[in-house]
């Protein structure tokens, strides 16, 4: 059952019929692990603490910089410095003191993916590292964790989101891993903040609409192409052969 408060601040997702009193149970009862809290985990961050997700862990072993100013939108000025998980937690709480955030004060490894994946319902990529990127398409499948990736650069934008129990095409099905790990992020390529914004809501809908057990689509790659500001979707499929996630 919901309060009266809960009523009250959550009225406008609650009268969706996709969402309702049962919607928003679910949501307070889940916990999700959002890696990296620069220019997509700040939207993304604002949206699920805004909307209620009951538990959310927030991962970044970053300090802000003035450069970040220009697109992660919870930061300010008088932030520079400060590491970006515990800046953010203080923010976000702020806006809704209801909702549990931990943080963790540094860069995701393959260690904190042992210890977090399982306690986790959702897993969203925020972060701007390939190597990251894979640790955690890795990571979902090991612990069967669905994953919510996002990526960003220029004026483009992708997501993809992968469900392990539902054998979907991983992220390595679609982006096979070179040997060579292209290092291309903002701070090579440039980002306009606007995109980043975009591509975090989409990842943070998904994340509402899975954990209300709403559709998302899967084996779907979903591209922004902010030039003509037009997304273009894509099928895929689980490759057999994938090295990440092909059943032994
Ligand atoms: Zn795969």
């Amino acid at each position: 059952m919901l309060t009266n408060q809960e009523q009250l601040r959550y009225g406008r997702q609650i009268m969706l019929d996709n969402v309702g009193e049962q919607g928003q149970i679910a949501l307070q009862q889940a916990t999700v692990l959002i890696v990296g809290v620069g220019g997509l985990g700040c939207p993304v961050s604002l949206y699920l603490a805004s909307a209620g997700i009951g538990k959310i862990i927030l991962c970044d072993g970053d300090d802000i910089e003035i450069t970040n100013l220009q697109r992660q939108i919870l930061f300010t000025e008088q932030d520079i410095g400060n590491n970006k998980a515990e800046t953010a937690a203080e923010k976000l709480n702020a806006i809704n003191h209801h909702i549990d955030i931990e943080v963790i004060d540094e860069m995701f490894d393959h260690e904190l993916a042992q210890y977090y994946m399982p306690l986790v319902d959702i897993v969203i990529d925020c972060t701007d590292s390939m190597k990251a990127r894979y640790l955690l398409n890795s990571a979902s499948i090991q612990h069967q964790t669905p994953l919510i990736i996002g990526a960003a650069t220029g004026l483009d934008g992708q997501t993809l989101v992968i469900d392990p129990e539902q054998r979907s095409a991983c992220y390595q099905c679609v982006f096979p891993k070179a040997d060579e790990t292209p290092v291309d992020n903002c701070q090579t390529l440039g980002i306009l903040g606007p995109v980043l914004s975009i591509v975090g809501g989409m990842q943070a809908l998904s994340a509402i609409k899975w954990l209300v057990n709403m559709p998302v689509a899967i084996n779907q790659l979903s591209l922004f192409d902010g030039l003509n500001q037009q997304w273009q979707h894509f099928k895929v499929t689980p490759q057999a052969d994938c090295p990440a996630c092909k059943k032994d």
